[in-house]
């Protein structure tokens, strides 16, 4: 089984389902003890978002929370095509909401403006009211990892986030799991041991994810030849020159 197929994919899920029960962020509240959220945070493709969606949805019986950009320049998620993608996630049940890239000025004040400013435009556009949003590489500024709003809430609030070896240590803590670039770099959640820790918060980016799976590389490869064949169906259907 290849790292990163959706075989591999499927694998991680049911392990976690076997122990676990699967819910959205805001169905955790302190007393809950046995829980694992499953986090999509889509960075360059929104078909690939849409192959986990319809995954979990048909044969895996679980339910996640999916998270688009609306400043990245991969993807449109307004475009009519994208639209009813994101809206077809929605309505297999899945939750959608924003995932917040910001570039400007680090400073609290502006990071909140600007955090209200799209998740009203997201909010609007997708007739949507999930009221949690996944800061993109808030590593970049450690405001991005507290930042709350009124109805907006932070996926890396302490409920959900911890640093991965005080949550180790300590197993009321959430463990966080993310595949980030391309590598689950605290553990593999197939190594976690389930009969032990209880509370999970899963990061997957459909963007790593393929049917044979690949590594980075060729993920890559493979990511930039579905982009041009989308490209090119752009142009077919927007020029007469071809
Ligand atoms: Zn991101």
């Amino acid at each position: 089984m290849s790292n990163f197929s959706f075989n591999e994919f499927k694998k991680i899920l049911k392990y976690y389902k076997k122990f676990l029960k699967p819910v959205f962020f805001d169905e955790v509240k302190k007393n809950t003890e046995n829980f694992f959220i499953v986090r999509h945070d889509v960075e360059f493709s929104i078909e690939r978002a849409f192959e986990l969606a319809e995954i979990e949805k048909k044969e895996l019986k679980i339910k996640s929370s999916f998270f688009f950009q609306i400043t990245n320049n991969s993807y449109n998620p307004f475009s009519y095509e994208n639209k009813k993608i994101i809206i077809g996630i929605k309505k297999m049940g899945h939750k959608i909401g924003l995932h917040f890239n910001y570039k400007g000025e680090n400073s609290v004040v502006k990071i909140k403006k600007e955090l209200s400013k799209q998740s009203k435009i997201f909010n609007q556009e997708f007739d949507n009211n999930y009221s949690f949003f996944s800061p993109h590489r808030p590593s970049k500024s450690k405001f991005l990892f507290k930042i709350n709003q009124k109805n907006l809430n932070n996926t890396y609030e302490k409920k959900f986030f911890n640093d991965f070896r005080e949550a180790r240590k300590n197993k009321n803590k959430t463990i966080y799991l993310a595949d980030s670039r391309h590598e689950w770099k605290y553990l593999h959640p197939l190594d976690l041991d389930l009969r032990i820790y209880k509370k999970v918060h899963l990061v997957f980016h459909p963007d790593a994810w393929s049917k044979k799976g690949y590594s980075k590389k060729d993920n890559y490869s493979l990511l930039k030849k579905e982009k041009a064949l989308e490209f090119n169906k752009t142009l077919l259907t927007e020029t007469d020159y071809l």
